[in-house]
């Protein structure tokens, strides 16, 4: 055993460094190359509300690599941040998804919103001339556009994301905070942000019906929602049991699997129309 410690095992460090890194190289390369060539889709994924009405869609990016397939984001995002090119793959994202709320509109949806993942690299006041000149450009309306900001993103530098926030809002678009419940955020910031929602993370509605400490946070990110004055959405509904529960609970929006899986536009366009059939609550 002690002889793999030493100067082995500095050295088998250093080639796997070496191969990480140039692997990662490789992979902005293909990055580039692929935005280049418009290889990136966006798939849309529906809210309803509780009583069944589709509220929302959330744009969720995929690599569509000709070698490899269909790629998810946590196989190139992080590259994107790291390597800067997340601002051209966020232009890309942002404009795929704002266009279409001329169709929201001409399926007599007119109401309903089209959120947008930002990640901490784009949010920058870039991100302000970005947001304009697509609302400006497709004349959105107040409340059409959403976007998505993690905890972290947020309270990396709470003051300039409040600052940032409510000049982006001053064009009529909104925010939630997403992954709610996973970050760091503080209470005395998060009444200052002006948000919209709070999206309650995932592994907090997996377990819902089987964990009492993760029904609790669930509770309580409702609760404190409902304090703040901002709409919840639960994100990872599997379940009839957890939209059930969420329903009873006062949650806002539901989204996840069992509503409807990420898929193009066209495709989920009808089912928004339908809405989902919701059982009745005794
Ligand atoms: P997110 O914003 O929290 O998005 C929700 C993720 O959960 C999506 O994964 C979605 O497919 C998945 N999901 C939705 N419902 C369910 C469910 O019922 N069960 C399970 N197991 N999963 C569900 P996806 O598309 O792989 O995206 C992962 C993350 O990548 C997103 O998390 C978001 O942080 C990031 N992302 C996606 N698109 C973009 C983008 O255009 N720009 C940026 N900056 N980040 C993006
Ligand atoms: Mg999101
Ligand atoms: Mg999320
Ligand atoms: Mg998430």
């Amino acid at each position: 055993q002690a002889k793999l410690g030493g100067r082995n095992r500095a050295v088998e460090f250093r080639s796997e460094y070496d191969v990480n890194a140039s692997q990662r190289l490789q992979l902005v390369q293909r990055l580039r190359e692929a935005l280049d060539n418009d290889e990136f889709t966006v798939l849309f994924q529906p809210q309803f509300d509780c009583d069944g009405r589709a509220i929302c869609v959330e744009a969720l990016v995929r690599w569509q690599d000709p070698q490899r397939g269909l790629l998810l984001p946590a196989e190139f995002i992080d590259a994107c941040e790291d390597s800067g090119l997340i601002m051209q793959l966020g232009r890309q994202v942002l404009n795929a998804a704002a266009s279409h709320h001329e169709h929201l509109v001409a399926a007599g949806l007119p109401q309903m919103r089209i959120a947008v993942n930002v990640s901490a690299a784009q949010f920058t006041d870039e991100l302000y001339d970005d947001v304009e000149d697509v609302v400006l450009r497709l004349g959105l309306p107040p409340g059409a556009l959403e976007l998505e900001l993690t905890e972290s993103v947020v309270m990396q530098s709470p003051e300039r994301a409040i600052d940032l926030m409510k000049r982006i809002a001053t064009l009529g678009v909104c925010f939630s905070i997403d992954d709610f419940g996973t970050g760091y955020s503080s209470l005395a910031y998060l009444k200052r942000f002006p948000i919209d929602r709070l999206k309650i993370d995932r592994s907090f509605v997996q377990d819902l019906d089987s964990n009492v400490q993760d029904a609790a946070i669930c509770r309580s990110i409702i609760e404190l929602a409902r304090s703040l004055d901002v709409g919840t959405v639960a994100e990872g509904v599997e379940t009839v049991q957890q939209e059930r529960w969420l329903r009873e609970h006062g949650c806002v929006g539901l989204q996840g699997f069992l509503l409807g899986r990420p898929q193009p536009f066209a495709t989920l366009l009808p089912s928004l129309l339908a809405g989902y059939a919701v059982a009745p609550i005794e």
